[in-house]
């Protein structure tokens, strides 16, 4: 465990899927040198083939007996996608605008198509995803140089480009597969918490920028903090696919809210619900089922009584009430703590364990 840690809350009956998020990211930290094709943040589209490809059915992670898992390391090509361009000199000349190559995949390429029969029983709702900074992170694991390390100070997992040699390893391990291969530096990157700007106090750009207003960030320890509260008090926000063992730090209010289902004559067939239980339950475990419960009783006691502690914080009225962070800890910690957590993640010991990764082609 390190000393304090991170973390992000992410309500998704708020997000709208305008990638602001996204383009937040981008433009700070990806849009060049080799991490065109990455997305440290994306937003992507439930049911779908998300991003990297079918990432869910990738491996890694570990076992219920602690052991690492194989992985599959993605082919950026066919996997991701790599981003196209197109003509706009020609535009002067009144020609059509074309891609400079024919697209094939590409991230939220089956954006907004979901799952069921459209109009009456369709489906979709979109899940925001960055690195989850896990506290036991499959990406370390399964690092043979030992080029990943969880920062002491806050949780936040990096890589250590001086060490990283571009094994991959850690691609392999990962099971959420947010961590990306730089082929122009031959090392591999991922999402930092924007931690320059944690240690100032401010929350990351993808957090600042939301649109939607989805996501809380702070202390997980900070019983004040609204990660805290929505995490721990009302039990509200879970992590996705804790079955894969890492204990991840991002966690999300599940989606409470869908129109209900029509009967071939149109009309709303009472009680339905368009998303099923079982496709929550696969994401979130079977602890949704009591999240819901609970959103649901507290949506109808504020519609009741006008009062409700936890819709209030849901709401979030202003920024002031979705980010509590402390840059006078960092001040008074120093900023430069880079160290890792403890020696288990110096010892190789799941290292030893991988039998094979293999890459996707
Ligand atoms: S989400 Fe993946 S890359 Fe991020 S800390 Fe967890 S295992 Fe590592
Ligand atoms: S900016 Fe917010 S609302 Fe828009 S896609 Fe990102 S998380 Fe969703």
């Amino acid at each position: 465990m390190s000393k304090r840690q991170l973390a992000m809350v992410m309500d998704l009956n708020k997000c709208i899927g305008c990638q602001t998020c996204t383009v937040a990211c981008k433009t700070q930290w990806t849009n060049r040198n080799g991490r065109e094709y990455m997305y440290w943040n994306n937003v992507e589209t439930y049911p779908g083939t998300g991003y990297p490809k079918n990432w869910m059915e990738l491996g890694g992670g570990f076992d219920a007996a602690g052991d690492l898992q194989d992985g599959i390391i993605p082919n950026i090509e066919a996997d991701y996608g790599v981003p196209w361009d197109y003509n706009f000199d020609a535009l002067a000349d009144g020609k059509q605008l074309t891609p400079n190559v024919e697209p094939t995949w590409g991230p939220n390429w089956d954006e907004d198509e979901g799952a069921g029969d459209f109009p009456n029983d369709n489906y979709f709702f979109y899940i925001p995803r960055i690195c989850n900074h896990c506290t036991n992170p499959g990406c370390l694991s399964s690092c043979p140089r030992d080029a990943i390390f969880k920062r002491d100070i806050d949780g936040v997992v990096l890589v250590d480009l001086d060490r990283c040699q571009g094994y991959r390893y850690c691609i392999a391990g990962c099971p959420y597969k947010k961590v990306y291969f730089n082929p122009k530096l031959s090392k591999t990157e991922k999402c930092i918490f924007c931690f320059p700007r944690i240690e100032q106090g401010l929350p990351p750009a993808c957090a600042q920028q939301c649109v939607g207003r989805i996501r809380f960030v702070g202390f997980l320890d900070d019983v004040n903090s609204q990660v805290h509260q929505l995490v721990h008090k009302y039990k509200v926000a879970l992590p996705l696919r804790a079955d894969r063992g890492t204990s991840p730090n991002v966690y999300y209010i599940p989606p409470t809210e869908a129109p209900p289902k029509f009967d071939a004559e149109g009309n709303v067939i009472e009680g339905s619900n368009r998303i099923p239980t079982e496709e929550l339950e696969k994401l979130f475990g079977s602890e949704v089922n009591g999240a819901i419960k609970t959103l649901k009783s507290e949506m109808a006691k504020r519609k009741e009584t006008g009062k409700s502690e936890l819709m209030d914080l849901l709401i979030a009225y202003s920024h002031s009430e979705m980010f509590r962070l402390d840059n006078n800890y960092y001040k008074k910690e120093g900023t430069n703590k880079l160290a890792p957590v403890d020696n288990r993640y110096l010892s190789g010991k799941h290292t030893q364990r991988i039998s094979r990764f293999s890459r996707g082609n």
